[in-house]
């Protein structure tokens, strides 16, 4: 599944060959995604310049004079920019047309992803109650400490919580704890500050790089033949229960939390 850095990698692949654009014509071949695509969609955006490609969480949004096109890649989605005649392949259910002769293809084979309209100066539902943007200077240990006073839940559940900070899947959360020496079974509100700033240091650490590594990949999202480039990256603690840790030696812990497949040293994380 596409993580907040595969799609902060996208955003940047896209951005050179999309902003500044005209759309030309939207192709829709299907009516729905996750969710109905908005019928309309085609000719509000139709004519429109992008002026920008952001990023909020995990979707993207194009945005135009009137709206935004609202992304999102689900479990399987992938964007590339290519020539507007490139034969279509299996699952590629949308063209955003290009004034340069191009296009800006969407392809999703499990349909979890979505495309949706959100009308200049308004806010979609589905981004309304999110919390700050890890990298952002909003997010730091305060917030975290703050938000987690009388919390019970583990703190690897509370990290993953989209009202708390969006994007921290569980990968990067494994990973994050790992690295600040934080045990994902210990209660939110029991973690001290000093921690907290630890771990959302180690979040802005863990998502920075493999930010940075996705650099290296962003042709895979613009080339015809690419498949999504998912960075394969040097693991800690996600995936490796059982293994010894890197830092102690010490055999990793692995236990479901919050329904999610979690692995900790015992002896590091605490
Ligand atoms: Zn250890």
């Amino acid at each position: 599944m596409p993580e907040l850095p595969e799609v902060e990698t996208t955003r940047r692949g896209l951005l050179p060959h999309v902003a500044g654009r005209t759309i030309a014509a939207v192709t829709l071949r299907r009516a729905d995604l996750r969710w109905p695509i908005p019928p309309e969609l085609p000719q509000w955006l139709a004519g429109q310049r992008v002026e920008d490609v952001r990023r909020r969480a995990k979707y993207l949004l194009l945005d135009t004079a009137p709206g935004s096109a609202l992304l999102h890649l689900g479990m399987s989605g992938s964007l590339r920019v290519l020539p507007a005649d490139t034969p279509l392949r299996a699952h590629d259910h949308v063209d955003i047309g290009l004034d340069d002769g191009r296009v800006l293809r969407f392809n999703d084979p499990r349909r979890f992803g979505c495309l949706l309209w959100q009308p200049a100066g308004d806010v979609h539902p589905l981004l309304a109650g999110l919390g700050p943007e890890p990298l952002s200077d909003a997010f730091d240990g305060g917030h975290l400490y703050r938000l987690s006073r009388g919390r019970k839940a583990p703190v690897k559940a509370f990290l993953m919580d989209q009202a708390v900070v969006v994007g921290v899947g569980n990968i990067y959360a494994a990973e994050a704890l790992f690295m600040a020496g934080v045990s994902p079974l210990r209660a939110a509100g029991k973690v001290s500050r000093d921690r907290y700033v630890l771990l959302a240091d180690a979040v802005k650490a863990v998502l920075g790089h493999a930010i940075e590594r996705g650099g290296t990949t962003l042709r895979d999202f613009i080339s015809p033949d690419g498949a999504p480039g998912y960075f394969e990256q040097e693991l800690n603690a996600y995936g490796r229960g059982g293994a010894p840790c890197r830092r102690c030696g010490r055999a990793l812990r692995q236990a479901l939390i919050g329904q999610r497949a979690s692995v900790w040293c015992p002896a590091c994380q605490r």
